[in-house]
């Protein structure tokens, strides 16, 4: 039987609508600045629909477009400025910056209140202490569209290809924080579809174009396709080859459709969690 497709984008549409209407009983109106410098065009598109997004929530959006040759000092005291103001209650710096800027610097001189990715090292301090803090939009979704689905986590084996500190990393600490026993594969793992079979629950975060096949992938398992990868053709693919795959698993997330739209849905929540916890 072919596997349960997870539709992000309607689950991300109710958590909008949730978040829209829990903005309007607010007695302010949460801001979030977002800073894009430089011209990635994939950047530019990103920033868009995360303004457009705000927007229809009811959050006010202050966009800040810096040329490519900002200087570092420069973007420093952007976000001072922004740390300081208060009707800015969250800050989202686009990645990748420009290559004379240092990113770990900038994204550390965000206040770790306002910083509605939760990238700064607190937030993620936070998240491996499992403590309060802000968690971050991808893997944050993950879970939702698991959680969503129905899928349980304590005592299985969750399994996620990939390591970096937005994506793969805070994934594996979700997934832990929920009582899975969980693996984290890379570029070293050696025979990467061995640990991949074991997996109840399998998550690909990688950015490499349907390289999870069928062959894979454990017969029933519930499959989170986090990448995005453009295709020679124009079009756009997960790192699962869904058609192959949605054969065999038990639920996965499309692409696009799928952990796409969770994430701007948790950037709003992000948002609103900022503004509540900064008014107080
Ligand atoms: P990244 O920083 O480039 O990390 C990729 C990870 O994949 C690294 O840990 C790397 O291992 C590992 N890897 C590379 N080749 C591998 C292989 N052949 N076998 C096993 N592991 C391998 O990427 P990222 O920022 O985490 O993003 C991953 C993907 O998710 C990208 O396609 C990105 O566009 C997408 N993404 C989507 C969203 C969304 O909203 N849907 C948000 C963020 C990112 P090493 O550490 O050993 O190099």
């Amino acid at each position: 039987m072919a596997a349960r497709i997870l539709d992000g984008k309607a689950l991300a549409a109710q958590i909008r609508a949730d978040v829209k209407q829990r903005v309007s009983a607010l007695a302010f109106r949460p801001g979030l600045a977002v800073i894009l410098a430089g011209e990635n065009p994939a950047s530019r598109v990103y920033v868009r629909n995360k303004v457009r997004a705000c927007e229809e929530t009811g959050v006010r959006s202050f966009f800040i477009e810096l040329p490519e040759t900002v200087s570092e000092a420069a973007l420093l005291e952007r976000i001072a400025a922004l740390n300081a103001d208060p009707a800015v209650h969250g800050i989202l710096v686009q990645l990748p910056l420009p290559r004379h800027i240092d990113a770990d610097r900038v994204l550390e001189s965000v206040a770790p209140a306002k910083d509605v990715d939760g990238f700064h090292l607190h937030n993620l301090g936070a998240l491996v202490a499992g403590q309060p803090g802000i968690v971050p939009c991808t893997p944050a979704g993950v879970m939702r569209l698991i959680e969503h689905a129905g899928v349980k986590l304590a005592g299985r084996h969750a399994v996620v290809i990939g390591r970096s500190n937005i994506v793969g990393k805070p994934q594996a600490l979700l997934l832990l924080a929920q009582h899975a026993t969980v693996t984290i594969c890379h570029s070293r793992t050696a025979d990467l579809g061995a640990v991949t079979r074991q997996a109840d629950v399998l998550v690909a975060a990688v950015g490499k174009a349907k390289m999870v096949g069928a062959d894979m992938v454990k017969p029933g398992a519930c499959v989170i396709d986090v990448g995005i990868n453009r295709l020679p053709d124009g079009g756009l693919a997960g790192d699962v080859d869904f058609e192959a795959a949605r054969a065999v698993a038990g639920s996965i997330s499309p692409v696009p459709g799928g952990v796409g739209p969770m994430t701007i849905a948790m950037l709003l929540e992000n948002c609103l969690i900022a503004a509540r916890r900064g008014a107080r």
